[in-house]
């Protein structure tokens, strides 16, 4: 991926046959269009053109889909844990294969800029490798002791599930929570979001070539108030994995109730970045620049509350502001962009919304605060500087490169400050003071915690939120929890004397 010319014309080869063959739904094995027949129109968030048309997928073909994995389950769940990680392998070396098709038609499809997106489908093929090598022990359980009792626990997989997942980072998302569900011997019928469906079809096109069983994975294209909904209420779906807004995860809850549904939900965030006067600046100010100007700001974990000491809040949110200004917006694909335009047109309008609250709100706008070019979803990094915690600005989750600085006096300030949101996804804290440090994150109330650094993510490590950032944790063998169900055998190892009722 050497220049945007050589990117554009390379996307441009990849593009032809969706253009050609639109994105269809993938169910039992076939690629098939929706069953009313209809379609809508998939654009780039470039410059708002169209890219190819997708299924609009209905509650024929959901039922169609969860009846095929179904079917599918009773084949899959008896493949050996060896030869379930066989294929996981194989999945992956198909995504490594294809993982030039799949960063350039991501970067078009999201607006993320190539320079990420060239890591998704590694990342993506990581998650494969990973719970492929858990597969065989997805099983495992424990043996617990009682007088005159063994008792021993197994897991089994739940049947088949459901995947719903949001526009920002699909690719990586989708094989995030897909891998541990096929590794656990579990099937899926998948839901991609409507705005970047592309790379969701490439994914389960590569897995049915590297040996997957049809009707183990099918993905159902179209909007969550009609398919996603179905797939909720469909009453041969076990459970749902869900990513996307604290909103949609309440509807999910109630429309999986009358099914009894078992639910995973990562929501959304507002996470704090603390940075106290005794930390290494140089470190925190990078980190937290990178925490909310990469991937657009489109990330569950972006730092997007900057909590600052009063004692180095000018100097660094005045470092922050110079390097945010020169941050490079441009076209996803140009090797040298940071930040590229958000995914769609209502979404940057909602984004640019929050410049004039700022202003309404009395806050600063030290840099950004307005649209860039004429074209395109293109809004600049902005920090506002300013800020109090209980401004719109510092409580409302804006999911794009807009940063709300905040200044603290002390501990008992930052630790107030921190904890006084709805969200509770993740913190990143700042600090050489070790015991502060133990302090602070006993009581910071997130799923998850970074002590100077940024998100660095470790697959064997639970991944989730707090409060209306979500419920459950996925990661390592957390997945397993969830798309598995456990059973206890109990042994008499004595012949103990029963309770003897009537005469
Ligand atoms: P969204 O909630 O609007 O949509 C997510 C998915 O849900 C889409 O596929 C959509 O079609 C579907 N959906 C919508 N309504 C539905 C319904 N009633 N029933 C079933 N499905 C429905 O979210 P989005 O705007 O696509 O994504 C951005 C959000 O995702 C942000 O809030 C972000 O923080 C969150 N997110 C969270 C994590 C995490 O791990 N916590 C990771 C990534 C993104």
């Amino acid at each position: 991926m050497t220049s945007l010319q050589s990117n554009i014309a390379a996307a441009e080869t990849y593009l032809e046959h969706w253009r050609d063959c639109g994105v269809q739904n993938h169910i039992a094995g076939q690629t098939v269009p929706a069953s009313g027949g209809e379609t809508f129109e998939n654009t780039t968030p470039v410059d708002m053109s169209r890219l190819c048309d997708v299924a609009r997928g209905t509650v024929a073909d959901i039922n169609a889909a969860a009846q095929a994995a179904a079917h599918g389950f009773t084949i899959w769940r008896d493949v050996s844990g060896k030869d379930r990680r066989d294929i996981l392998h194989a999945i992956a070396d198909g995504i490594e294969d294809r993982a030039e098709e799949i960063a350039l038609l991501e970067s078009l499809d999201t607006g993320q800029a190539i320079r990420f997106m060239s890591k998704a489908a590694i990342r993506g093929a990581e998650n494969f490798r990973f719970y492929a090598d858990k597969a065989i022990e997805a099983r495992d359980g424990k043996s617990i002791h009682a007088p005159g009792q063994m008792n021993v626990t197994s897991r089994f997989p739940l049947g088949p599930v459901g995947v719903i997942t949001p526009w920002n980072t699909p690719f990586m998302l989708s094989t995030w929570k897909i891998a541990p569900a096929l590794a656990a011997g579990c099937t899926v019928v998948h839901k991609p979001a409507e705005l970047s469906p592309i790379t969701a079809k490439i994914l389960v096109e590569i897995a049915e070539q590297a040996g997957l069983p049809t009707g183990v994975w099918n993905t159902v294209n179209g909007f969550g108030e009609e398919v996603g909904k179905a797939l909720c209420e469909h009453p041969l779906i076990r459970a749902i994995a869900f990513v996307g807004e604290s909103a949609t995860g309440s509807a999910i809850m109630a429309q999986g109730a009358a099914t009894l549904k078992r639910l995973h939900l990562e929501l959304g965030g507002k996470n704090p970045v603390i940075v106290f006067e005794d930390a290494d600046l140089d470190r925190a100010a990078e980190a937290a620049i990178f925490m909310i100007y990469s991937l657009n700001g489109e990330r569950c974990t972006s730092s997007s509350r900057l909590l600052v000491q009063a004692s180095i809040y000018d100097e660094l949110t005045a470092r922050i502001a110079k390097k945010a200004a020169a941050i490079k917006v441009g076209h996803p694909l140009d090797p040298n962009t940071v930040i590229g335009p958000l995914i769609s047109q209502g979404h940057q309008a909602k984004v640019m919304s929050f410049f004039d609250t700022a202003r309404a709100e009395g806050a600063t706008i030290a840099t950004g605060g307005e649209r860039v070019g004429q074209t395109g979803c293109y809004v600049a990094p902005t920090l506002f500087t300013g800020a109090k915690n209980d401004m719109a600005i510092a409580r409302q989750e804006i999911f794009g490169p807009v940063l709300t600085a905040i200044p603290f006096a002390d501990e008992a300030d930052a630790l107030r400050m921190a904890n006084d949101t709805d969200y509770g996804l993740a913190a990143y804290l700042w600090t050489n003071d070790l015991t502060r440090a133990l302090r602070m994150t006993e009581r910071l109330e997130t799923g998850m915690i970074w002590v100077n650094s940024e998100n660095k993510r470790h697959l064997p490590t639970p991944f989730g939120g707090v409060k209306a950032s979500g419920i459950g944790r996925d990661g390592g063998d957390w997945s397993f929890d969830f798309y598995m169900e456990t059973r206890n055998v109990s042994f008499a190892t004595t012949a103990g004397k029963i309770p003897q009722l009537g005469g």
